[in-house]
């Protein structure tokens, strides 16, 4: 005999109740409610605090990245960035569980360095943290020296940590620990007696943006200022196509990170991604140690540019003047068309205030501007920003600690053309009917925009080509017959 069983629904909705929920969704009561919200977040624009340490720990030679904590964050970070990049993540996990929870998580470090030794041969092994082994107090300094002790791994392996806990903080308060650790590791004692190395060193901030770190190494290779970009993802996620697999492709050769604290000077090009490495090389390094904005914009741009040309005594070539014109030229062709377009903005701090610095140099309106884990500096910074441009930017609102379910609030109850910020916000422009221009990390849904530069006068072409067309695209494929021209 054989029985059927229904599955009975655990709510049931009219259809014109679930109309009215809809509706009311979209509307400024709700809105109240939504900004209300204290002990929930929906949707943030931000990522965990590891996955910033892991982008560093990819960055250098050599280097096979460590994740001490669950296997399941693990393999969200790699996940992310191999859809990001549409590359592998080479990288490992000594995959605590439930009794290491209990007991602690050593014998896993151990077991996992002495495999992942074993099976890579890597030149470094930067080590981080997921929440676990943060929630129950694991102590990296004890556990890697004890690994090294016991001979699980060579004593001259080197082996950087950073606590890396996720519930205080996001991937780029991660990327400035790992950053500083691996700094730390490697150039403890390599401090000369005030002789700098003639070196520019750059540290790009967590970008996932291979083709911005390009363009800043061809920038100083035509200025021909010798430079080394710290943490150097460029050709680890973004290598050639030539039948041959390379574990370790590219990344900031180690010997030239360890001498980092003997630059002429060293410029960080986001400073929310790299407070305490900045402060840290301030005090060790022989060289200055400053923060530049994110190179957005022809502003932007031109303060690198023109910092660099003064650091280093070098003169800006005439074949970048040249394209700094190209860009202008194209600014000043497309500003019709962006001009007074209303704009969302949601993303990272340093990339926020970049794109802000580009939509008021277009004459658009930055309107809502949503940073999902910041402090009141960036809001007084962003303001500031704001207030440059009494007639666009004035009409901009700065949202901190919020998420992409506010932003999707804001822009239903007072709209804007466009959004602007990664993958996750097109819930956001598809419920409100307007496009997302994606900018930032990750972009899972679009390929190749990772190799398309938005810094620096190119990025200022791209940026707008990239925008301007699209709001022609949709002025063809929605005007009346009467008004479908030829050349708009
Ligand atoms: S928030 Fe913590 S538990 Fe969640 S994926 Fe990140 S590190 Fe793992």
């Amino acid at each position: 005999m054989s029985t059927t069983t229904a599955l009975k629904p655990m709510t049931e909705h009219s259809a014109a109740e679930i109309e009215r929920v809809k509706d009311w969704i979209n509307s400024e009561d709700y809105k109240e409610k939504n900004f209300a919200r204290e002990a929930l977040v929906i949707n943030p624009a931000h990522a965990c605090q590891p996955l910033g340490a892991q982008l560093v720990a990819h960055g250098f030679a050599g280097s096979l990245p460590f994740v001490h904590g669950s296997q399941g964050c693990a393999s969200y970070f790699r996940s992310t960035f191999s859809r990001h990049f549409r590359e592998p993540a080479a990288a490992t996990s000594d995959a605590m569980t439930e009794d290491g929870a209990v007991f602690g998580g050593q014998n896993n470090l151990f077991e996992g360095l002495e495999n992942a030794y074993a099976l890579y041969r890597p030149s470094i092994m930067p080590i981080f943290t997921t929440c676990m082994p943060e929630v129950i107090g694991d102590d990296l300094t004890a556990f890697t020296r004890n690994a090294k002790q016991k001979g699980h791994i060579p004593e001259d392996l080197p082996t950087p940590y950073a606590n890396t806990p996720s519930f205080n903080g996001t991937h780029i308060h991660g990327y400035d620990a790992m950053l500083k650790a691996i700094l730390e590791y490697l150039a403890d004692g390599k401090k000369t007696d005030g002789n700098d190395n003639g070196k520019l060193y750059l540290i790009p901030g967590f970008d996932g943006n291979t083709a911005n770190l390009r363009e800043y190494k061809r920038y100083l290779q035509m200025m021909g200022v010798p430079c080394t970009l710290l943490a150097d993802i460029s050709e680890v996620f973004d290598s050639p196509c030539d039948g041959t697999y390379r574990l370790y492709a590219g990344g900031t050769p180690l010997d030239e990170a360890a001498d980092a604290v003997n630059a002429r000077a060293t410029i960080s090009l986001m400073k929310y991604c790299t407070p305490n490495t900045l402060k840290w090389l301030e005090g060790n390094s022989v060289g200055t140690s400053i923060d530049l904005p994110l190179p957005m914009g022809i502003r932007n741009t031109d303060a690198f540019l023109m910092k660099v040309s003064e650091l280093f005594d070098m003169p800006i070539p005439a074949e970048l003047k040249a394209e700094r014109g190209r860009a202008v030229d194209a600014m000043t062709d497309a500003h019709q068309y962006l001009h007074g377009k209303k704009f969302a903005v949601a993303g990272d701090p340093d990339y926020l205030l970049g794109i802000v610095t580009f939509l008021l140099e277009m004459g658009a309106i930055p309107y809502h501007i949503l940073c999902s884990r910041s402090t009141k500096k960036f809001r007084k910074e962003m303001e500031a920003l704001l207030a440059t441009s009494p007639l666009y930017g004035a009409l901009g609102t700065v949202y901190i600690n919020k998420d992409l379910w506010h932003m999707r609030s804001l822009c239903m109850t007072d709209p804007v053309d466009a959004i602007i910020g990664d993958t996750h916000c097109k819930w956001v422009a598809r419920d409100a009917k307007i496009p997302l221009f994606r900018v930032g990390f990750p972009i899972i849904d679009r390929v190749n925009l990772h190799r398309t530069p938005v810094i620096g006068y190119q990025g200022a072409i791209n940026l707008l080509t990239m925008m301007v067309n699209k709001f022609l695209d949709t002025v063809d494929e929605t005007c009346e017959d009467q008004w479908f021209e030829m050349m708009r």
